[in-house]
This record gives structure tokens, sequence and C-alpha cells, in this order.
């Protein structure tokens, strides 16, 4: 184990360029369920039962409803040792580190809020690119307007809407099924060809295009490296598989 942080973190160290691809796993430690643990089952509803198109169509009350309390739980949750030592080095080493994240919890953001910038040092080089959106954010069904959403949850949850032409508003997440947005998922790609090694912490890697990205560095040359107690699809890919949780070895790889 000690060995195999040290490979990767000699790895990190002379890459010129790193993307870091994050998955529920980084937070599971700051207590938000990932969608596979056992807690990912709410009200008898799984996930994929309730953030579809289709599900809100037929009941958006209900959805809403989930998506109140995933946000008032996160709201309760504080970025961890793994979010805030990936913000301090993706500030330290700005603009060659990016953060490419699969969560809406919002927290690799706080982390970059948390950290304290020395000097001229804007902390921006350590927020991520939110693929599938965020927990904190909801989008109008008509006009399409976002608009951010505060962490205090209203005692009777509602259906939020739009402050512009006050249509309903759905959560400004990516659901099953739909397409990324074009912008943030250029963005993530072009970090990933840039890149000569990708840190992916914390993801099952069986969503994509999300995990492509790791794969884009992978066949471009780049190094692999996986943090994660469990195997995964992309552990016979990896150069190092680091078994073990985000808030264990990321500080270590990073730090
Ligand atoms: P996932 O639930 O499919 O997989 C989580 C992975 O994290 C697993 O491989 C697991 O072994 C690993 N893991 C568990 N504990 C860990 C720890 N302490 N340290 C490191 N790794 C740990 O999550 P996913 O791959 O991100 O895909 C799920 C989808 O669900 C994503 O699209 C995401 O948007 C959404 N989701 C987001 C959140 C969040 O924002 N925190 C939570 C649940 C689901
Ligand atoms: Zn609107």
């Amino acid at each position: 184990m000690t060995y195999k942080v040290d490979r990767a973190r000699d790895i990190l160290r002379r890459s010129k360029s790193v993307v870091v691809l994050t998955g529920a796993g980084i937070s599971a430690e700051s207590g938000v369920p990932t969608f596979r643990d056992a807690g990912g089952l709410w009200r008898n509803h799984r996930p994929e039962d309730l953030a579809t198109p289709l599900a809100f169509d037929r009941d958006p009350v209900l959805v809403w409803q989930w998506y109140h309390e995933r946000r008032r739980r996160v709201a309760e949750c504080h970025p961890n040792g793994a979010h805030v030592a990936l913000a301090e080095w993706a500030v330290a080493r700005r603009p060659n580190v990016r953060i490419v994240t699969q969560n809406v919890d919002g927290l690799h953001a706080r982390a970059a809020g948390l950290i304290a910038t020395p000097g001229d040092r804007p902390n921006s080089a350590a927020l991520p690119v939110e693929l599938h959106g965020s927990l904190f954010r909801i989008r109008c069904t008509s006009c399409g307007a976002r608009h951010q959403q505060t962490p205090e949850v209203e005692s009777i949850p509602t259906i939020p809407h739009c402050r512009e032409c006050d249509a309903p508003c759905r959560p400004d997440v990516i659901w099953f099924g739909e397409p990324l947005d074009d912008v943030l998922l250029a963005d993530a790609i072009r970090a990933a060809r840039a890149a000569d090694a990708c840190l992916v912490v914390g993801t099952s890697a069986v969503v994509y295009p999300a995990a492509s990205i790791a794969l884009i560095t992978k066949r471009r040359g780049g190094a692999l490296i996986e943090v994660n107690p469990e195997p995964t699809p992309l552990s016979a890919l990896a150069d190092v598989s680091v078994r073990a949780t985000a808030v264990d070895a990321v500080p270590r790889l990073v730090g």
C-alpha cells in the first residue's frame, strides 16, 4: 500500500498536467451517501426511478421531495480532507490541475472556498467542472433560466417557480438518459486530452460519458491512477490502483 501511494505520488509529481475525475465515493466520508450504498434507496424508490425526465413528468412533487431531502442532507455535510487536499493542490499547481466531478453536492466548490490562498492566487483554479450539475441550482422548464437555490429547505417542500416567467423549475442536474452540457463536456475533454495523468477518485466508472474522461488520458499515453476501496472497470487499465478511501489516500498523494 505504501509502495503504491509512493508510486502514484511520484507519477503525479512528474506530470505536467493532471485531470482529476471524482465520483460519489469522494463525498462518502463527508456523510453523503452514494447511490449504490445500502442507503441509496429512498422510501422504496431507486434513484434510477426518480432522476429521470419521465419521473418528473409523472410526479414532479415526488421528485422535488427527493431533491429537497438530498439538498438538506448535503447542506449539513462538510468538505473532507480529500476535497480540501485537491483544492489546495489545484491552486498550488494552477492552471495544470483540473477537477472534473460527477457529483452534484457542491463539496468541491465549498472546499475551494475554504482554502487560504496567499498572495495573488485565486482559488478559482480549484473550482470543478460539474458535469452532472448541482443540487443547489434550479432551471426553469419553460425559459431555461438558472437560479441558485439556498441550502435551507422549506418546511413544506414545494415545486419552485421561475423568478422570470413563473413556470415550474426542475433541479439543474443531469438525469438518467439526458445528454451532458456541451460546453462543460468539451471543457472536461480538453483537460483530459492535455493531461499526462488522470487521477480517478471514488467513482464506479460505469456512468458515461463521465468515465470516458479517464480513458481519453490513458489512450493518449497518459498515466491512470485510481483511488477506490473496491475494484472498478477502470482498475484493469490503471497504472496504479490505490485500494483505500479518499480521505486516507488523496492527501498523501497530492499533499
Ligand atoms: P457510484 O455510487 O456509482 O460509485 C461510488 C464509488 O465510490 C464506488 O466505486 C465505491 O467503491 C467508491 N467508494 C465508496 N466509498 C469510498 C470512499 N470512502 N473513498 C473512495 N471511494 C469510495 O458513484 P458515481 O460513480 O459517482 O456515479 C453515480 C452517479 O450518481 C453520478 O452520476 C453522480 O452524479 C450521482 N451521485 C452523486 C452524489 C454526490 O453528488 N455526492 C451521490 C450519489 C450519486
Ligand atoms: Zn422561466
